[in-house]
């Protein structure tokens, strides 16, 4: 077999082989991006296949062929992060763009002399854009673990490479043949570049794939099947950082509730219908809680929400708003019958040990059992506490 039928073969195996890693890891998780990267990648092993047909098959249908799969290619890869970094969908816009992008290559790019500059360019940019644009949709998801900013990196060089490509062939094999180009030094360069470029961008959105499946299964185990929300355990593993609330949760707010005569609940009505009003109470929470916020069911009928960045105002508003929907929600178990629950607040500081936060809180909460239950109570660190009392605020919320 000649040399360039293994070159061949390797890329189109490369492409096939992590494709079906990522649709591999994906199945039987929630995650779409493992088959838009797959279907990317069978795009791009498509590419090389069109292009190894160049001299066989008539040179604009080979050049249309390799410039669409590799549009498609780029496409699903921006598709597939956008939607898996944002919750918004792009698939009709992005197909619009490929479609515009191939509608010019048919009727401007390949009339354009092989050698000019709109040729070289223009060849290239969509190719960019869709790179630098998937680049953009991690930076912009918020996430900064350091496989989304290894990712994130490669499209940059991605989309840097395809400009800087086409510059470099602009200006270096101006009058040069196809047939020189192909053997030409930068030639060989710019392939080696792509093909690092296009490894690297395979096991990033593997590890990025992996990585969310784990995470997820992880989630899935440590998360408590009542109520919805994590367990103590994984709530404080989340939260903490050797016993430090983690630099990553800034400074917030705690809020600790309480189910008000839960036991008389389960007395009257049954087991059954304490679960019941447990998993609703859950489901509430996640309601109420900001999306950036943590929630966890702490114990029996104890529930905890961590609020990274909000003030106390924010965080009594999140109370009475949850005080309100449970008080309003129906269970059909018992028509006419009123639940509430009682809340503690606190605030805490940048890296503060979680004990001393956790146990304000709990001061909070049974003084708002002492107080009637039904109601939102306040504890400040003492500093705070000091400050508060003596500009005379009102601590107490019914
Ligand atoms: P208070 O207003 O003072 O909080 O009173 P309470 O009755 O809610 O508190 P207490 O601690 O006396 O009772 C809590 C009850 O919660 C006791 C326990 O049987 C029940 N419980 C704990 N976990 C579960 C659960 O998963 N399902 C059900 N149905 N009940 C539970
Ligand atoms: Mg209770
Ligand atoms: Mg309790």
């Amino acid at each position: 077999m000649p040399d360039a039928g293994f070159l061949l073969l390797i890329n189109i195996s490369i492409g096939v082989l992590f494709a079906a890693s990522f649709v591999g890891f994906s199945r039987q998780s929630k995650f779409k991006l493992g088959y838009w990267s797959a279907a990317g990648f069978l795009a791009a092993a498509l590419t090389t296949l069109a292009e190894s047909f160049a001299g066989i098959l008539p040179s604009r249908l080979v050049s249309s062929l390799s410039y669409g799969f590799l549009l498609t290619a780029l496409s699903c890869i921006f598709v597939g992060l956008w939607q898996h970094y944002h919750v918004g969908r792009v698939a009709a816009l992005t197909l619009g763009f490929s479609l515009t992008a191939l509608l010019f290559h048919q009727l401007v790019l390949i009339e354009a002399p092989r050698d000019g500059a709109l040729h070289a360019i223009g060849y290239q940019t969509s190719f960019a854009l869709l790179s630098l644009a998937s680049s953009v949709a991690i930076v912009t998801g918020g996430r900064r673990r350091l496989v989304d900013i290894s990712l994130c990196i490669v499209l940059a060089l991605m989309g840097l490479q395809f400009w800087v490509k086409s510059w470099l062939a602009y200006q270096l094999t101006t009058g040069l043949s196809t047939q020189t180009y192909i053997y030409s030094q930068y030639a060989l360069y710019s392939q080696t570049a792509a093909a690092i470029l296009s490894l690297s961008l395979g096991v990033g959105l593997l590890a990025l794939i992996v990585s969310e499946v784990y995470g997820s299964r992880l989630d899935r185990a440590f998360r408590d099947n009542l109520s919805g929300l994590l367990g103590r355990d994984a709530f404080v593993a989340a939260i903490c950082d050797g016993g430090n609330v983690a630099q990553t949760w800034k400074s917030g707010c705690l809020i600790l509730a309480d189910l008000d005569r839960f036991k008389a609940i389960n007395d009257s009505f049954g087991h059954a219908a304490g679960d019941l009003v447990i998993s609703t109470f859950g489901g509430l929470l996640l309601k109420a809680a900001p999306s950036q916020s943590l929630c966890g069911r702490f114990g029996g009928e104890e529930f905890a929400v961590l609020l990274p960045e909000a003030d106390l105002s924010t965080a009594c508003e999140i109370a009475t708003n949850v005080r309100h929907l449970l008080e309003t929600h129906q269970f059909g178990f018992a028509e006419d019958t009123r639940f509430t629950v009682s809340i503690g607040i606190t605030i805490y500081g940048d890296r503060e040990p979680f004990s001393s936060v956790l146990h304000r809180a709990d001061v909070a909460l049974y003084r708002a059992k002492r107080l009637g239950r039904n109601r939102h109570e306040i504890d400040l660190p003492d500093q705070l506490a000091y400050a508060d009392q003596s500009r005379g605020s009102a601590r107490s919320y019914t």
